[in-house]
């Protein structure tokens, strides 16, 4: 039987584009109050919109004449310490609310202090515990390490064919909790980050929505929705 539930949440649980467009709306205000820059959020987002990825801070100050040193890491400070504006998206919210009394956990991956501010801003420690934040072991402890999800495994006192991982990206979410013997579930949301990659052998069930997981009239269908 599952019993131990365990979720990613950037484009699990909510979308991370929203994350992005938050953290792009604190920057902006910094940058016109504090350098005197407008118009950041408008570049930053088409820059975003358009696919690019970790240098649209530099971009975005490109040709303003702002030139101080500091500058960009202060964005940067900002952009991960702001208190993002992000909701749980309703599948996610009615899966949480389901499960809520059997054993949920959480493993993300990232900045401690924009993952915590994300964790604060869904309201996930009402549902999930523990929360792990891989940043917060130490180099070598993220995905797709396995250590994470042996530490969940050992705090719930939950045995491999009782656990489950729930995540977005093929590229690192899996490996760690397949090779554990656990069972492993991509949601591919339209609009996710990671939606275009192809699926992976560590992959056992691909799904849209988390109401996938509770077909009308059935109880949580995790445990028999077997690639075997
Ligand atoms: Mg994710």
């Amino acid at each position: 039987m599952m019993t131990c539930i365990v979720l990613d949440i950037d484009d699990t649980l909510y979308l991370e584009r929203d994350y992005v467009r938050s953290g792009f709306r604190a920057v902006d205000r910094w940058v016109a109050g504090a350098i005197g820059v407008s118009g950041f959020f408008d570049r930053a987002w088409k820059a975003f919109e358009t696919g690019s990825r970790g240098d649209i801070f530099n971009r975005c100050l490109a040709g303003t004449g702002v030139d101080a040193p500091g500058v960009i890491e202060q964005m940067v400070g900002i952009y991960r310490s702001h208190a993002p504006d992000i909701t749980l998206l309703p599948d996610a919210r009615r899966f949480l609310d389901r499960v809520s009394g059997g054993r949920l956990a959480v493993i993300t991956d990232g900045p401690l202090a924009s993952q915590r501010a994300k964790a604060d801003a869904l309201n996930l420690r009402a549902w999930a515990d523990p929360i792990v934040f891989t940043a917060e072991h130490g180099p070598g402890f993220g995905k797709p390490s396995p250590r994470s999800f042996q530490l969940v495994a050992d705090r719930l006192k939950a045995q491999e064919n009782e656990c489950c991982y729930i995540a977005d990206n093929p590229a690192k979410d899996f490996q760690g909790p397949k090779s554990l013997g656990w069972r492993t579930i991509r949601i591919r949301r339209r609009g996710g980050l990671h939606a275009e990659r192809a699926g992976t052998s560590d992959i056992d069930l691909e799904i849209e929505s988390l109401d996938s997981l509770f077909p009308a009239g059935r109880s949580l269908v995790i445990a028999t929705a077997s690639h075997a």
